[in-house]
């Protein structure tokens, strides 16, 4: 079943959280990043450990950053009324994958056969 107005509305909310947060994880990821960065310099002792944390924050932040473009092109296809809509096979998304993934880009069966090819 195809996502209708009030739905695709409701997920238009749920994205808009979802990049609030994800904008303030990531300015906060950068602080730390900062953060660790200039204590990396004060202390050669801990360097190897600090380094691996800011590797993981810097990952984080980079995955993030990744799901943000998700989230806008979403977006930017709910103000061109193509959300919702298989940007391989112009078929309609179920609505109950948009609700588990609001930013999907593909319907199930061409997600599993782009997954196919990427592998
Ligand atoms: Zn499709």
């Amino acid at each position: 079943m195809a996502a209708n107005k009030k739905q695709i509305e409701e997920l238009k909310v749920i994205l808009l959280d979802r990049k609030e947060s994800i904008i303030k994880h990531v300015n906060t990821s950068r602080s730390n990043i900062e953060e660790l960065k200039s204590q990396e310099c004060k202390d050669d002792l801990d360097y190897a450990e600090i380094s691996t944390d800011s590797f993981i924050e810097a990952q984080s932040a980079n995955q993030q950053l990744a799901e943000l473009n998700d989230i806008e092109a979403a977006l930017d296809r709910i103000d061109a009324e193509t959300y919702g809509i298989c940007a391989m096979c112009d078929e309609y998304i179920a609505v109950g994958r948009l609700r588990a993934k609001p930013f999907a880009k593909y319907c199930t069966p061409c997600r599993e056969i782009y997954e196919q090819e990427q592998q």
